[in-house]
């Protein structure tokens, strides 16, 4: 067993704890909107969910952001963030394959 120091954070669709780099962050912003934060960065309160559009699918279901970030998340948000996260699903994959080799 080797030494880890990665922070985990946990999906809030499965409920799974991951590394926080293999996890997209969905942010609340302060002025209560509610967006993809893909450099993890962002101001406002932040819920995880893997890189995973199943996980975003469930997440919808059972309204996982809503409590998470402690904010009604309307269909029509959900539905917009769907679209973003299938666009950015990609590119986070991409991401996630450009730093694997400086990680290990
Ligand atoms: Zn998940």
């Amino acid at each position: 067993m080797r030494p880890r120091k990665v922070p985990l954070r946990k999906c809030v669709a499965c409920q799974e704890m991951m590394p926080k780099k293999e996890l997209i962050r969905i942010v609340r912003t302060p002025a209560e909107e509610v967006q993809i934060d893909l450099t993890g960065k962002k101001a406002g309160r932040g819920a995880y969910l893997c890189g995973k559009v199943s996980c975003f699918k469930l997440a919808k279901k059972t309204k996982a952001l809503d409590r998470a970030l402690k904010q009604h998340v309307g269909e029509h948000i959900y539905d917009q963030l769907e679209q973003d996260f299938a666009a950015v699903e990609e590119q986070f994959i991409a991401g996630k394959e450009l730093v694997s080799d400086e990680a290990e």
